[in-house]
């Protein structure tokens, strides 16, 4: 038998055990003929692509890199009701007609996004913000359900959900020593996002494969075209897949899936719909958020009782007061509550909670638990605070909502904006646990971000434990803390801490105004401009530039080094800026080869012509996309035009 003989055969076996469950060898077999391809690799020196011994898992990680997503990975809009699911439904076919739907299970795990290139494997990473998540290529290859080859030799960038399943679970906390994993989402998420490898490997997980993104040379048309190419990858694909022809369809097939939920050998939260047919989606569009062509049914999350002890009260960052409701220690999803949001003053009121008194708990996995609402009468009133818990300073009412306006001198607000400004995808400063924050702030009288950078070896070290000291540990801030000064624009944006401005908005910020000093002068309508900035972070942004202590410390930053410029990946070029469509058939190019000379020259390729479109090439055959393009007035070339362009 040759090398290649044994990988293939080894694969297959490993295909029908992994992705089929069908095995049609034992384990010693393959174990034996595994032995042997080891002994051959080693003689030779020669290890295939697809070897199965490159799924052992290497040495751990030091830290996670993080990883651009080619393609934005959204996140679906949920339905917590029938009510609403036919809301969405009607919607959909108000725009499209009647319409051909898919529907799936929501499995409860960790999403990630695998990368092939020329058939081989060539990475994978956590969806993270959608935008940007963290490399676990190495992790991931331990997974024998992603397949190392597939057929397709283009790009492309497939999604699936990291599952442990619940007899692989079971029988790991047999086998295992140590603490038992409580929960599968848990287990595998825990998995995945490990330094270690060869845990993942350990732990035997699987990767469902549901959704494409970024690709070239693709030619599915439909998420059924998608499956039938996923199964022909060698991908474990969903385990329920139904078509749907109207709202009563999918209604009872959502039923069905409730009904049969607990008897899965795998968590799921829900089911998910969506349209099946590609180009009725791309009609559909996309909020800023969410694609309009799909959306998750979620099935209720385990509620319990418990009584609600007291409330704290806890000031964030802008000021913000946060109700903590503290309760008797109760199970819930295999863990054990003992905290749980309350949002604001009005939340409380409008669930009519009282002290020493039952109210209803949730816990949706990944989320903080909630309370519901009471869950019987009596019980103590519970008071609103009239000064700021922390500092004493009067509180100040806006909405449901309670402020401290003590800004400067609050402590928990002092140390949550440091925390903050620290924090990974912020300035990323390592090594500072919030309690060593808290120490800075009590013990070495550091006010704001920028006392930070004063900050001396000799200073910190009366900070650590005596075995953090060994560690170096205060050293090693020190660096993290000068290192910082070369933070990137965007994240030093996202630092600054500004409300509403997440990872993606601080991006797109600092995209557009290239320079701190540029984002200061910014006025309302500027910002506006920016996509999925409004009127209120408008607002929010030019009114924390305005505030003297922030300006303060901008300017202190500016003068200890921190000024920061927007670096363009792309090179700029004739395209630069600009939203490109290709519509009909290029004689001289492939559709990925033009969109690729567009993007090297700075453009972005839009696969829908709207208003935001500036530019349309239309080669022989051009459809309704041409058509639009010229009712909304577009400006339209010819492939001739494009050539001349690309000179
Ligand atoms: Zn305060």
């Amino acid at each position: 038998m040759t090398m290649e003989e044994m990988v293939a055969q080894l694969n297959q076996w490993a295909y029908e055990y992994y992705v089929l469950d069908n095995p049609s060898v034992t384990d010693a077999r393959y174990d034996a003929l595994y032995d042997r391809l080891v002994l051959l690799e080693k003689q030779t020196g020669v290890v295939l692509p697809d070897s199965p011994t490159r799924r052992v898992g290497g040495e751990p990680l030091k830290s996670f890199v993080q990883h651009d997503h080619l393609k934005r990975l959204y996140s679906l809009d949920k339905v917590q009701s029938f009510g609403e699911l036919r809301e969405w439904v009607d919607k959909v076919e108000k725009e499209l007609g009647k319409t051909e739907f898919t529907v799936e299970l929501k499995y409860d795990g960790l999403t990630i996004n695998v990368t092939y290139r020329d058939g081989q494997f060539a990475g994978a990473a956590t969806r993270g913000n959608g935008v940007t998540g963290e490399d676990v290529t190495e992790q991931v290859k331990t997974i024998r359900s992603v397949p190392l080859t597939i057929p397709f030799k283009g790009v492309c960038e497939l999604q699936g959900e990291g599952i442990m399943r619940l007899s692989v679970l079971d029988r790991y906390n047999r086998t295992h020593k140590g603490d038992a994993l409580k929960n599968a989402r848990n287990a595998a998420a825990g998995a995945i996002r490990n330094l270690d490898p060869k845990v993942t490997a350990e732990r035997n997980l699987d990767v469902v494969f549901y959704s494409n993104g970024y690709e070239e040379g693709l030619t599915v048309a439909s998420q059924t075209e998608l499956v039938a190419f996923l199964q022909n990858c060698g991908m474990r694909t969903n385990y329920v897949f139904e078509k749907a022809y109207c709202y009563d369809d999918i209604k009872a097939i959502i039923e069905k899936i409730g009904a049969a939920r607990s008897s899965y050998d795998f968590l799921i939260d829900g089911v998910v719909v969506k349209v099946n047919d590609f180009a009725k989606r791309e009609e559909l569009g996309y909020t800023d958020k969410f694609p309009k062509w799909a959306v998750a049914y979620k099935f209720d999350a385990e509620q319990v009782t418990t009584e609600l002890l007291d409330v704290d009260w806890q000031v964030g960052r802008t000021g913000k007061l946060t109700p903590i409701a503290k309760l008797a220690p109760v199970e819930l999803c295999g863990a054990t509550i003992r905290r749980a949001t309350l949002n604001n003053f009005g939340d409380i009121t409008r669930k009519r909670l009282k002290k020493r008194a039952l109210v209803f708990i949730r816990r949706s996995n990944d989320v903080i638990p909630e309370v519901l609402g009471a869950a019987e009468d009596g019980g103590e009133e519970i008071v609103k605070p009239v000064l700021c818990p922390a500092c004493g300073a009067p509180l100040q009412e806006v909405g449901a909502l309670l402020y401290c306006v003590n800004a400067e001198h609050c402590r928990p607000q002092i140390v949550s904006r440091i925390v903050h400004y620290c924090s990974k995808n912020a300035c990323d400063i390592e090594g500072l646990s919030d309690k060593t924050v808290e120490l800075m702030v009590d013990e070495l009288n550091v006010r704001s971000v920028a006392d930070l950078y004063s900050l001396t070896e000799a200073d910190l070290t009366p900070l650590f434990v005596l075995g953090d000291k060994e560690s170096k540990k205060a050293q090693n801030v020190v660096i993290a803390i000068e290192k910082s000064k070369k933070v990137s624009l965007a994240q030093f944006i996202f630092a600054l801490g500004l409300d509403n401005v997440g990872t993606v908005t601080a991006r797109d910020l600092a995209a557009r105004f290239g320079s701190v000093d540029a984002l200061r002068q910014a006025t309302v309508d500027q910002l506006t401009a920016v996509n999925g900035v409004g009127e209120v972070v408008a607002q929010g942004i030019v009114q924390f530039f305005a505030e003297p202590q922030n300006a303060d410390i901008i300017d202190r930053l500016k003068d200890i080094g921190i000024d920061p410029v927007y670096r363009i990946k792309q090179s700029a070029g004739i395209f630069s800026g600009k939203k490109v469509v290709l519509t009909g058939s290029l004689a001289n190019y492939t559709r990925a080869q033009a969109s690729k000379l567009i993007e090297e020259r700075g453009g972005e390729i839009s696969s829908s012509v709207s208003r935001s479109v500036n530019l349309v090439i239309a080669g022989e055959d051009a459809g309704s996309k041409l058509e639009k393009a010229r009712a909304l007035g577009v400006e339209i070339i010819d492939e001739e035009q494009f050539v001349e362009l690309l000179k």
